[in-house]
């Protein structure tokens, strides 16, 4: 099929889903990218599909799966007097335990650069030498590369005001954490085009291996999305669950060897804290010893593991359920009422890939 497919084609496909679609039991599905989630209430699919097959949004959405004690931490390192936080928009407004964000405390003094590359952090630390320049690291297996070589140019040109605080998850482990959760119900994954173009398939295997679960690594267009829950349903009725590539102009089964290779000169896994899912065995990635002096971690003597601080702030937003595909955003009582983009409580509904902003904009909220 062509990359954009016309209306009868789209058609065609919701057909086969409807063919597929077990008739007596339903079935949940998870997205694990936040830009699947995204198009998935772009394209209007949810109200297509027959009812029993449920859409759920996992931890795919790099802000959003952010734990509460490493906001905790930036937000203590942009009070440092020394200190300029380097970061993507999109960590601007995430609240924290207290509900105040990076952009209240630069409304207190903070000094917070917004940068659009790590190439731009690298300049921020020539063009102030008297400061430190702390990075901060967010996202999944695709943006590690670039963070990685950041570091290894700084070390490069001897740039020593700067450093990376990691926040970098992994997806393998995560979707390990949500199958050993007795409260997650999944049937299958539409597994994440982007970090897949990195990773590869083999990853991923343990999925039908270890867990009996399907898994289809899918492109982002809506006969993208369509076709690999064709694909997915196929193996959910024949009971033989594998992993396979819906994404092929996208994702070569190898994926991309040389930018793995970079990301493992600079980082090494490390247990990690996610949103919803607590601390996860080696799911996140911190900066190996051999490049010590660009790790914030040691630069500021952040305690390792995290502080202690299981608690996530807002005890009413329902992100971390929302993450598992334990609720969606509407179960949330708070949604379109006390939060809403304007006014967000929680990371769901602050990122523009969040599960909650993309249910609020598409809609009858929106
Ligand atoms: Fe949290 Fe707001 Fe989403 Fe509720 S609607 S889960 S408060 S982000």
């Amino acid at each position: 099929m062509k990359q954009t497919a016309n209306k009868r084609q789209l058609a065609k496909l919701i057909q086969q889903v409807e063919r597929l679609a077990p008739a007596d039991k339903p079935l949940n599905i998870m997205e694990v990218c936040g830009a699947h989630t995204m198009a998935i209430g772009k394209s209007g699919l949810r109200q297509l599909l027959p009812d029993n097959i449920r859409l759920l949004s996992g931890p795919g959405c790099p802000v959003c799966v952010i734990h509460d004690c490493e906001i905790e931490v930036y937000l203590e390192l942009a009070r440092h007097r020394n200190v300029i936080i380097a970061t993507f928009g999109d960590l601007l407004r995430v609240p924290g335990k207290k509900g105040s964000s990076l952009a209240d405390a630069r409304g207190q003094g903070a000094k917070v650069s917004v940068v659009y590359s790590t190439l731009d952090a690298l300049k921020l630390a020539k063009k102030n030498p008297g400061k430190e320049v702390v990075f901060l690291g967010a996202g999944f297996e695709t943006t590690a590369p670039t963070v990685a070589m950041s570091v290894i140019q700084a070390q490069e040109e001897g740039i020593e005001n700067f450093s990376v605080y990691s926040l970098h998850k992994l997806v393998p482990p995560a979707l390990e954490a949500l199958l050993l959760d007795k409260e997650v119900k999944i049937d299958g994954f539409i597994l994440p085009g982007h970090v897949s173009t990195i990773i590869g398939v083999e990853p991923y295997y343990f999925l039908a291996r270890e867990y009996h679960k399907a898994g289809v690594i899918t492109g982002f267009e809506t006969h993208d999305i369509l076709q690999g829950l064709v694909m997915l349903l196929e193996q959910i009725r024949e009971d033989n669950p594998y992993v396979e590539i819906q994404y092929r102009r996208g994702v070569l089964p190898q994926g991309i060897p040389l930018a793995r290779q970079v990301t493992a000169r600079v980082f090494e896994p490390a247990d990690a804290w996610w949103r919803g899912l607590g601390l996860i065995p080696k799911s996140g990635l911190r900066i190996r010893e051999s490049f010590r002096n660009y790790d914030a971690n040691k630069k500021f003597n952040i305690p390792e593991p995290y502080p202690n601080e299981k608690e996530e702030s807002n005890k009413n937003c329902a992100c971390g359920d929302i993450l598992k595909g334990i609720k969606l955003p509407q179960e949330c009582r708070l949604f379109g009422r006390a939060c809403t983009p304007l006014n967000p409580v929680g990371p769901c509904m602050v990122s523009s890939e969040g599960a909650c902003a993309a249910y609020y904009r598409f809609t009858e909220f929106g």
